[in-house]
């Protein structure tokens, strides 16, 4: 059987070792007798669980005592009510438009009464190819916080250097590059991220927030309502345990990696290879801005949606599975979040230059 390499913006691929951990503990975890599938959510079993989940992600991105660890469900398109809901009291939130995801957390934010939206700055003019210049003068420090998406998932661009706000907290949406990229946090009041990329399964949702983020506000739904969350240590309802146990496994298997210097040095050399062979073709072309290309979502085209097609069909075949192009944006997109293997890359660049050579590039 060909091997497939997966190349999924997410759900993603999960690492082999991950996959293989969690299938020899499926029927029986640790003598329990039980899959953690069929576990309460409230036995000390599997609250071992969640907190080594949580004590290993602090250990890789650094986060300090004064932020809280939450697993919620809704996805990250949660997060867009969410967000703003919790973190505005009649304030302005600014959000920069970088997207197809953060326009949709800015029409979220919009349809919430007591919250008024402004755009900081967009680079929808060029089909969101570019990270837009950001004045970070022009936000007063009356407002409730300034939304950025790191990594856009669908058009390929990423902040390479963050914005700074005095007084205003910085949120980000942070789905499709945590844990891939090395970020301060304490330059963040809360992070979101769903979880199928670099985390675990589907059905999962992260949340980083700074303890004085949770202030009192509008009464809201328990449910939406991050103190809550807070005060049940992530069990108010009946939480993703398995998600949970399965992002547990991928932290842990990061760390024995050596954490995140270790991955973003493998992520940007596997990128570097793509990129570096796109930027010498004479048929591929990428259509981001060379200065804010993400390492983890890579589009490409030729300029031919139906050699696109024919190249999408034909990697197909060879196991290179999942490699269309958003249709916002055409053409192919790889995605490399940090299980995906360097050989699959290869393989890639090896057939780009085949077929570049059959096609008169
Ligand atoms: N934000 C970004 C950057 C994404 O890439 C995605 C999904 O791919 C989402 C938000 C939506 O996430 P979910 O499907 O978990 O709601």
């Amino acid at each position: 059987m060909t091997k497939t390499y997966n190349f999924s913006a997410g759900p993603a691929v999960l690492p082999q070792e991950v996959l293989e951990k969690a299938q020899s503990e499926f029927l029986n975890y640790q003598e329990s007798g039980m899959s953690v599938m069929e576990m309460s959510h409230r036995s000390s079993i599997f609250e071992n669980i969640l907190e080594d989940a949580k004590t290993a992600l602090r250990q890789l991105m650094g986060i300090p005592e004064n932020y809280h660890l939450l697993f919620l469900q809704g996805g990250a398109s949660l997060q867009f009510t969410m967000v703003p809901l919790n973190l505005t009291q009649n304030q302005t939130a600014y959000y920069v438009d970088t997207g197809s995801w953060s326009k949709k957390a800015i029409s979220e934010a919009k349809k919430i009464p007591h919250v008024t939206v402004s755009k900081l700055a967009s680079s929808e003019d060029k089909n969101f190819s570019y990270i837009p210049e950001i004045d970070e003068n022009s936000v007063p420090s009356t407002a409730a916080y300034v939304h950025i998406t790191t990594n856009n998932t669908i058009e390929g661009t990423s902040f390479q250097t963050l914005p700074h706000f005095k007084d205003v907290p910085l949120v980000a949406d942070m789905s499709s590059n945590i844990l891939s990229n090395d970020y301060d946090i304490n330059d963040f009041g809360l992070i979101y991220a769903g979880a199928q990329k670099n985390i675990g399964p589907a059905g999962l949702t992260l949340v980083i927030i700074r303890d004085d983020l949770l202030k009192d506000h509008i009464n809201i739904s328990n449910m939406l309502d991050y103190r809550i969350h807070v005060k049940n240590n992530s069990l108010y309802n009946t939480p993703n345990t398995f998600g949970i146990y399965m992002a547990k496994l991928g932290f842990e298997w990061l760390l024995a990696k050596g954490g995140i210097p270790e991955i973003v040095k493998e992520n940007k050399e596997k990128s570097g290879l793509l990129y570096d062979f796109i930027d010498h073709s004479k048929l591929f072309t990428s259509p981001v801005a060379q200065k804010d290309r993400s390492i983890n979502n890579i589009p490409f085209l030729t300029g031919n949606k139906e050699l696109d097609s024919k190249f999408v069909s034909e990697a197909e075949a060879l196991g290179l599975v999942n490699i269309k192009g958003h249709r916002s944006v055409g053409g192919m997109r790889a995605s490399l979040y940090n299980a995906f293997p360097m050989e699959g890359v290869e393989k890639l660049v090896n057939f780009m230059e085949t077929f570049e050579k059959e096609h008169g590039g």
